[in-house]
């Protein structure tokens, strides 16, 4: 409180409309009639500067200060959540060069990704020699062609969206396992939605081909009906036939992933200050901290000092995935480093700082969001949240995560959810299938910013605790049109709010007073309804509009009051406008939202 008895508040140099509703608990609708009282038209997400805020603030009793700003990088504010895609859109076109691709392994329990991870590394002949023991550091390189592919140790869609959650954007290329004896299955589907949400090219690697009761046939069907309809059917999709255990189809799949890779734009600037993202780390009681990095851009050399999410430390050692020395490693290596100071996060994303103090600046400022961030709900979106992003022209997309008891209550209610979009909005169904909601399903979610909408189904305990630990949003139905009908509501407030000028209320003027400095006002009788300061105004003279604008004073008898009711008389003045005439008519006309 401050000594007048107003509350104080404190207001950034710059905020949307939306934003102050919300500093001050106000309805956005009320912002925006001030706004206009003071003669200003704004919308929702508009931005608005600290000297409006504070006059609009103090109209609803509180006192502006100056928000004071801890300065922050902008990619520092942003944390954990930086896509590296944009970090690399920042670089400039001619200094970036072919990468090599970066490739995850997707695909149902025991249809084979870790006998698949072992018959790639294997592949390679160089990669063999060296060792014979594989050193298992979460990622490998083989070379193929003579060309590079980078390949995520760590199989399965859990450990990518995790990783995704964390803002991490580490894979190019995903290659997805179909076991060809047992087809599609629940974890085919739901890696095939995973890497989707990502925007993730797939490769189907039709594995265990060798098998008498293989049936390639029937899982390209099943592909089709998934959309990942095979190139030899007039699809889009590349599918390999291979034979993890015979070893048998390898190169053609290093092959397609090549292509793959050389049909997407997978680039870097080796000159860059190296960043990247943990792959996993592990405590060595001789060693200490030893972490395994992917880097993305830049060239990381032995002895940079390097921030990776709340932990700092100088590289001691580095190590490529053979587990030779090296001392510098390009964009898409991965290397295993000593040299931390505390264990990181895998996802956690890395770049390298130019002091040790800067290091420590950054970790304790780290620290101290994290502090802060764990007393808030996270990051996860509620609709409302979406509705925000739209307004502000950050998403045309709604995607949702969809769960039913019964594939019969599924088809329906995914169709008619599609149904729902429009040219504005899109509804994305990420994934949907039978089933309660799961982590899996919060992960996805939490990671693609989409809702989970639940028919029939409950949310399991973990679940629901991860739900609310990434502020995921899960809304549970037990009534069909409920569901669309609730996911239409929110789209439709989705919809930016249209005005349109509501009459509400008529005065006569009936004597014009000379106000020195002030200029002419228009004492005047309200014949209907009601008039209001934050109103337009419009002057009509014998049934011609004279002029329009907005009031610039409202005062009964010798009070300012923002409105007169009808029955009552008044003194209006008009912001540019001087020129009432006694039997003039005062139209006031109000912004109503459109339904
Ligand atoms: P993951 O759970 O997807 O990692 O699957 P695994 O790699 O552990 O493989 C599951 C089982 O399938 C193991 O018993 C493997 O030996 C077997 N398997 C994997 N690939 C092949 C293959 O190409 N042919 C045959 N016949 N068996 C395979």
């Amino acid at each position: 409180m401050s000594n007048n008895g107003h509350k104080t508040i404190e207001l950034p140099a710059n905020v949307t409309v939306r934003q102050l509703a919300d500093l001050i608990k106000a309805s956005p609708i009320d912002i925006i009639k001030q706004l206009m009282s003071n003669g200003m038209m704004a919308t929702i997400n508009q931005q608005i500067d600290y000297d409006t805020a504070a006059i609009v603030v103090s109209e609803f009793g509180f006192e502006a200060q100056p928000q004071i700003v801890i300065e922050e990088k902008a990619e520092e504010e942003q944390g954990p959540t930086a896509e590296w895609r944009k970090i690399i859109d920042r670089e400039a076109a001619e200094d970036l060069v072919v990468r090599p691709p970066v490739v995850t392994i997707l695909g149902h329990v025991d249809h084979g990704k870790t006998s698949l991870l072992d018959a790639i590394r294997k592949s390679d002949v160089a990669a063999g020699e060296a060792g014979g023991i594989t050193q298992h550091i979460g990622a490998y390189q083989v070379v193929h062609d003579g060309r590079k592919i980078t390949f995520l140790d760590t199989p399965g869609h859990e450990a990518f969206t995790a990783m995704r959650a964390r803002g991490a954007q580490t894979t190019d290329i995903a290659v997805l396992v179909v076991a060809a004896d047992d087809g599609v299955m629940p974890q085919t589907r739901e890696a095939a939605a995973h890497a989707k949400a990502a925007r993730v090219p797939i490769i189907v690697a039709l594995n265990k081909i060798d098998k008498p009761n293989a049936n390639p046939e029937r899982v390209k069907q099943q592909l089709s009906d998934i959309e990942l309809t095979p190139d030899d059917w007039g699809g889009k999709t590349m599918v390999v036939p291979v034979s993890a255990k015979q070893k048998k189809g390898i190169d053609d799949l290093l092959e397609a992933i090549l292509l793959i890779a050389d049909d997407t734009s997978i680039r870097a600037n080796p000159q860059a200050t190296a960043a990247g993202t943990v792959v996993e780390a592990q405590l060595d009681r001789a060693k200490g901290v030893i972490a395994t990095l992917l880097v993305q851009n830049g060239t990381l050399s032995a002895g940079d000092i390097l921030v990776a999410g709340k932990v700092y430390g100088h590289i001691r050692r580095m190590f490529n995935d053979q587990g030779k020395v090296i001392n510098d490693a390009p964009p898409s290596a991965p290397v295993s480093i000593l040299g931390l100071s505390e264990l990181p996060n895998a996802g956690d994303l890395f770049r390298v700082v130019n002091s040790d103090r800067e290091a420590r600046e950054i970790v304790a400022r780290r620290k101290l969001a994290l502090k802060e961030a764990a007393a808030k709900p996270a990051k996860g979106l509620t609709l409302d949240q979406v509705f925000a992003k739209f307004q502000a022209g950050e998403t045309k997309e709604l995607a949702l995560v969809v769960k039913a008891d019964v594939q019969g209550s599924l088809e329906p209610i995914v169709t008619s959810l599609q149904k729902l979009s429009t040219d504005d909005i899109k509804v994305v169904i990420l994934y949907g299938e039978t089933g309660n909601v799961t982590e899996n399903d919060v992960l996805l979610a939490s990671a693609s910013k989409a809702i989970i909408v639940g028919f029939a189904v409950s949310a399991d305990q973990a679940a629901q605790r991860l739900a609310d630990k990434e502020g995921v949003s899960i809304r549970l139905y037990d009534v069909i049109y409920r569901v669309t009908e609730d996911i239409e509501k929110a789209l439709k407030g989705m919809l930016e709010p249209e005005y349109k000028d509501v009459l509400i209320g008529k005065a006569e003027v009936r004597q014009v007073f000379r106000i020195p400095k002030i200029g002419n006002i228009a004492g005047s009788y309200v014949r209907e309804g009601e008039i209001r300061r934050n109103a337009t105004a419009r002057v009509v003279r014998g049934g011609q509009k004279v002029f329009e604008g907005s009031v610039s004073s409202l005062k009964h008898l010798k009070d300012d009051v923002r409105e007169v009711r009808q029955g009552f008389e008044c003194g209006i003045g008009l912001n540019g406008f001087d020129g009432f005439r006694t039997g003039d008519l005062v139209e006031f006309y109000a912004k109503e939202q459109v339904e």
